[in-house]
Parts: structure tokens; sequence; C-alpha cells
């Protein structure tokens, strides 16, 4: 079986099996099956799969047909042009929450922002966006998952950002040293009775009853966490714009709140700006 065949039967199988974008996973499952890039795979596509070739293939398909997701057979994902290191330990970087960045180094360029919290950090993908964008930044990356913490710091190394992203274990704003500017945090939000079939891990995506539960601890640990101009953005999901608002409301009245939606016109980003000092939640 040559590269083009190998590429078409499992798109084929792929596509029965209702797996969305048949073409990229099996192109994705090819290039780690032959440990070959993009390019190779394109100019060599009459090129011969030697037996062992055909047998690794054939089992990393049968995985993806049994709903393991590609980025954790490959142990790759691509987020904000970089590649990161993921394993089942960590939710698998989502597109929409480029926007969480994008808006983080927006603000960057308007306001002075010397420390960064990535609250439940996970594999590292928004804390190394962030510091690989804003190269006169700290940034803490916190969560309470130790396996987590380890993919992170996985991530920080193969970066080159070990001091610059600094690993620290715990819940939610407890570990963080010091007010920090800029808070962000892609939480779990997701409602226990809608959770995704794709075996990543519940802490990472479960938000309770609403979907609400980890953003409301957050919000009501804020106080003292922020620098007197500090900011938070939160990544939340479809139609929880306006709840977050008034949780984040209750706790700092004066603050500037907005919400942005992403390029499928979701509810996808809070932004908080303080004004003044706020009171206590
Ligand atoms: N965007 C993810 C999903 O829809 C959820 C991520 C999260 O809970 N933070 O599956």
């Amino acid at each position: 079986m040559n590269r083009k065949q190998a590429l078409a039967q499992s798109r084929a199988s792929l596509t029965d099996h209702n797996i969305d974008d048949a073409s990229i996973e099996a192109e994705l499952l090819l290039r780690h099956a032959l440990q070959i890039s993009r390019a190779e795979l394109f100019t060599e596509l009459t090129c011969e799969l030697s037996p062992e070739q055909e047998k690794t293939f054939q089992q990393l398909v049968k995985r993806r047909l049994a709903g393991e997701p590609s980025a954790y057979i490959t142990g790759h994902r691509e987020f904000y042009g970089n590649d990161f290191y993921v394993n089942s330990a960590v939710l698998i970087p989502r597109p929409e929450s480029e926007l969480l960045v994008d808006k983080a180094i927006e603000l960057a360029r308007k306001r002075a922002i010397a420390a960064i919290a990535d609250i439940g950090t996970g594999c590292g993908a928004i804390a190394v966006s962030l510091a690989l964008n804003l190269p006169e930044t700290t940034v803490y990356a916190t969560d309470i998952s130790a396996a987590a913490l380890k993919v992170a710091g996985v991530n920080i190394q193969r970066h080159g950002l070990t001091g610059r992203v600094r690993l620290l274990r715990g819940n939610m704003l407890a570990p963080l040293p010091k007010p920090v500017d800029l808070i962000v945090a892609n939480l779990p939000y997701v409602k226990e009775s809608e959770l995704p079939p794709t075996g990543e891990p519940p802490l990472a995506l479960n938000g309770g009853m609403d979907g609400l539960d980890k953003i409301a601890r957050l919000c009501g640990e804020l106080n003292g966490k922020l620098t007197p101009r500090g900011s938070v953005l939160l990544e939340i999901g479809q139609g929880q714009g306006e709840a977050v608002v008034s949780l984040l409301r209750r706790c700092l009245p004066s603050a500037q709140i907005e919400v942005s939606t992403d390029l499928g016109g979701i509810d996808r980003v809070v932004s908080l700006h303080l004004t003044v000092n706020f009171t206590n939640c």
C-alpha cells in the first residue's frame, strides 16, 4: 500500500464512523506513523509503506475509530501558531481560545502589564502563547492537577520559557504569590449534563449544573489578587455572557465589563478592567 492509498482508506473509515475532518485526521495520523512533515508526505505520495509502518498506521487509525482524539494519539496540538505537547491529563487546546490570547495581547498594548496569571493552565498553551508574545511579562501558570502541571512543564521547557512562566500548584487564585496586572482563565464551563465524550479530563471541563461553578468561585476570590488597574479575561461558553457579567458586577460594581464573541458569533470572552478598587463580595 502506498501513502496515497493509505490516506484514502483511512479517510473512508473515519468518514464511516462520522468523524469530522476525516482528511485532516487521516493525514495527521499517517504523518505521525511515518514521522514525516506535511511537505514530505505530499511530495512522495506514491512511496510504499513498509509492513511495520502499515501496521503502526492501522493501529493509530483503530484508536481514533475507538474515539480517542488524534491530539492524544499523536501527542501534539497546534495553538496560536505553536506546537504543544498534550496527553489525556489535559484539555486539548481549542482554536476559539485563541481569542483570549488576542484580547490579552491587545490589552498589553494599552496598559502596563508586567505580571499575568493563567488560572487552570492545563497544557500551558495560553500561558506559553502569552509569554512568547509579551516578552516583558512574567506569567504565573496555576493548576490543581499535578499531572497537568507536568504537561505544562514540558511545553514551557520546549518553548524556552523556564523562569518566565512559573508553575504553581493549587486551587484557583490561592497559589498566587502577589497581585497581578492580568488574570486570564479558561476554566471548566461545560454543564455537567453536557460533558463531551472526548476522553478529556472532566476536571478540565465540568462547570457543575449550570457550568458556572468554577467561574463563580474565581470571581469570589478576586479581592486582593489584582493590581489597582488590573484586568481579568475569562473564556466562557455559549449563552453564558450575561450570567458571568452579573457575577463579576456583584463583586466589582464599578469595573468596566464587556463580552466579546468568537468567529462563530458565540459569547467567548468576558473582559473586566478595574477603574477603582473594588468592594468585598
Ligand atoms: N470549549 C470547550 C468545549 O466546548 C470547553 C472548555 C472549557 O470548559 N473550558 O468543549
